[in-house]
């Protein structure tokens, strides 16, 4: 099951939210939407699901057209919208009851959904009495009541505490091992915890589509280093694969390097040669936490 995302722009008005969006996404992959408040998220997944149109460019769903036939595209999509918008006065069970029903879903995926998703403990209950985590597994449950092969979860994540993002980012890769999962965030560690591959995007534009172990073999490798004694800058310039060096203060350099393997043994060697004695010795590699704040700002 595939998503075909070609040259999508999108104006609210006269404000761009999209400018010529293309990417696609291979069955049975989870890939992190990612992107600051107002980059163009919520909009993108509203055009993939059907709810708004593009003002140019085209979208397919398993060779469906979602702007021709959003109905046919439906089918094959499961959509948490941003803000998860339940009927709380409802009973978990009676409301994922009554999706089924008005969807026309077979009521024997409801029992089966429920548990996909841990809630038979809670079924019973009001959803208003559920907590945060457990009123997303039942958006979560009625997105997949239908069997989809394509999730599409909008901020899925957003005001949940600690423990309970744990839980439904497990449940996300779980759902994912046999869909194809796009989900928005504006966390990179979630990227990193649950993605195979990052897409990020920028006051509607895209920045980034990567897999998730290729950005990280991107980044640079920042080493700070105490020595015992004054170091002069053109001995610190030995150094091999060694991009710059910031002589911080008393002894302290920041060493960055463009190369993957660790440098750290490289660094050690090079104090044993010179007579150095090194006092701390620390990697500050670049997170794709800091990766994402660079890029977006
Ligand atoms: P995100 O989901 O990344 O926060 P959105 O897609 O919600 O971004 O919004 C992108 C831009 O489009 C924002 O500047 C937002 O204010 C604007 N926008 C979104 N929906 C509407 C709308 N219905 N009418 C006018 N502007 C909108």
């Amino acid at each position: 099951m595939s998503i075909k995302v070609s040259s999508v722009s999108k104006a609210y008005n006269t404000q761009k939210a999209l400018n010529n969006i293309s990417f696609s996404a291979e069955k049975g992959q989870i890939i992190g939407f990612l992107g600051p408040n107002g980059a163009g998220k919520s909009t993108m997944m509203k055009i993939l699901t059907g709810y708004i149109k593009p003002n140019e460019g085209s979208v397919l769903v398993d060779e469906i057209d979602v702007l021709q036939h959003p109905l046919d595209a439906q089918k094959l999509i499961g959509y948490l919208p941003e803000h998860n918008p339940l009927y709380s006065d409802m009973y978990v069970r009676e409301y994922l009851q009554f999706q089924a029903a008005i969807y026309k879903v077979d009521k024997s995926n409801i029992e089966i959904c429920i548990e996909k998703v841990g809630l038979s403990a809670e079924a019973h209950k009001k959803i208003n009495k559920l907590s945060k985590g457990y009123q997303q597994r039942v958006g979560l449950a009625a997105a997949i009541l239908h069997n989809p092969k394509i999730l599409i979860l909008d901020e899925p994540t957003t005001g949940l505490d600690p423990n309970q993002l744990v839980e439904i980012r497990a449940l996300i890769k779980d759902l994912g091992k046999d869909k194809t999962v796009l989900f928005s965030t504006h966390i990179m560690q979630e990227v990193e915890a649950v993605c195979d591959r990052v897409i990020i995007i920028k006051k509607g534009e895209l920045i980034i589509d990567k897999k998730i172990a290729e950005l990280q073999t991107n980044s640079q490798q920042v080493i700070k280093v105490i020595f015992n004694t004054n170091v002069e800058e053109v001995l610190i310039n030995q150094l091999k694969n060694l991009v710059s060096a910031i002589y911080l203060n008393q002894n302290t350099w920041k060493l960055t390097f463009n190369f993957q393997e660790d440098m750290r043994s490289e660094i050690f060697d090079f104090a044993q040669k010179n007579n150095l004695k090194i006092l701390e010795l620390s990697s500050e590699n670049k997170t794709l936490e800091s990766l994402f704040t660079e890029l977006t700002n």
